[in-house]
């Protein structure tokens, strides 16, 4: 193992808060990082603390009428019909008293990751609180007020001229992400993600594949509600592999939300633990075969504060350096929080297998999935392999 993995966290990622009622709760992150503690996963100088940006920082992605509307909305001095525009004021994205300098710290954060490992100090960063994947150029969506992740990206192209695979696994579609990089062949993005059939945003259909130049380099897999683990793991591993191996990336990204659990109040591709282990061990071993390393994992979704967010990003840092964590969660985490949490806390890192109930249509969604996954990948690497040729 190189240097340590570092993770940017301080309770100042409070500030990011859209209100008592609103899922995005940022004590998630608190609860979290004190489970990887007592749990003896971290050691303190692998923690560091954030740093905002600058708004200069976010124009290259952003554009400047979004930029004012965020600032006039921390300032609470612009009124609804003058947010809307901007996806701002809704009952997902509602504006909040000092959201300009808490947007620039999450997604200065993830600046500060890309930059971490670019010059050295770690090639594992992960930003607990990025992964703000539904931001767009010119307007906010779903709990994203900015893109933290396309910030980053943009940076790294423009500072190292590097290529950046991103891959999204949260259950809602990247789709911030991919209309920030549908044309560059420099950028490949890969969501995998529940049928936006039904789901919010809607977007991520296979035929997205990106346009002009960056034809081929946007990649969707669209799972069936009740995917389950086999069949996302499966599929993740199909996909991922061998499009890494085709873009041949300088760095890798990954967006770790975790609201695909079957506990997750807002999803349906029931998946456990085990996918959440499976996921980060790939793009591990792939930052490592082919980025020297270099591995920036964000947050994301993850509705479930106390049963599944703490868990699966636990499962994620241990992954990170290359540990298994107990089996057994500590009991002080257990005391320290259960008095807070409306359901009772996990006595396990790990749900046990048969804890969920088997759906009986399985073999069925196995089936659609596969014919998405043949769909998705149909000339897939030959389009990226054609690209790479000089
Ligand atoms: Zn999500
Ligand atoms: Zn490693």
């Amino acid at each position: 193992m190189g240097r340590p993995p570092l993770l940017i966290y301080s309770p100042d990622f409070h500030t990011y808060r859209f209100g008592p009622e609103h899922p995005f709760n940022p004590l998630r992150i608190e609860v979290t990082v004190d489970l990887i503690r007592r749990c003896g996963l971290i050691t303190p100088t692998q923690i560091v603390p954030p740093e905002a940006c600058t708004r200069e920082e976010l124009r290259p992605v952003h554009s400047e009428a979004l930029l004012d509307a965020i600032e006039g909305a921390g300032e609470g001095r612009l009124l609804p019909e003058q947010l809307r525009p901007f996806g701002l004021g809704d009952d997902d994205t509602p504006a909040f008293p000092g959201m300009g300098e808490a947007t620039r710290l999450v997604a200065g954060a993830t600046l500060q990751g890309a930059r971490l490992i670019m010059e050295g100090k770690a090639d594992h960063v992960f930003q607990i609180a990025g992964g703000l994947h539904h931001g767009h150029r010119n307007r906010a969506s779903g709990f994203c007020v900015v893109n933290d992740a396309a910030v980053a990206i943009s940076f790294l192209q423009r500072r190292y001229g590097i290529k950046v695979a991103y891959i999204d696994t949260d259950a809602h579609h990247g789709d911030g992400v991919q209309s920030i990089f549908y044309d560059d062949p420099t950028v490949l993005t890969i969501s995998i993600h529940e049928t936006g059939r039904y789901l919010f945003p809607g977007t991520g259909h296979v035929e997205e594949r990106g346009r002009f130049d960056g034809y081929g380099f946007s990649i969707n897999l669209p799972l069936e509600a009740y995917t389950e683990d086999d069949s996302f793991i499966d599929l993740y591993e199909r996909a991922v592999a061998p499009l890494i191996e085709a873009f041949q990336p300088d760095l890798l990204i990954t967006q770790n939300g975790c609201d695909a659990h079957y506990l997750d109040p807002l999803t349906h591709l029931a998946l456990t633990t085990r996918s959440f282990e499976a996921v980060p061990r790939l793009a591990h071993r792939l930052a490592h075969t082919y980025c020297q390393g270099r591995w920036l994992a964000l947050g994301g979704g993850g509705y479930d504060h106390w049963r599944v967010v703490p868990r699966a990003w636990s499962l994620l840092w241990a992954e990170m350096n290359e540990c298994s964590p107990a089996e057994e969660i500590p009991k002080d985490w257990q005391m320290r929080w259960q008095s807070q949490s409306p359901v009772s806390l996990p006595s396990r890192m790990r749900d046990e297998p048969g804890e969920y109930p088997p759906i009986p249509r399985r073999a069925i969604i196995e089936d659609k999935n596969r014919v998405t996954l043949q769909r998705a990948m149909r000339d897939a690497v030959d389009l990226i392999r054609a690209h790479n040729v000089p």
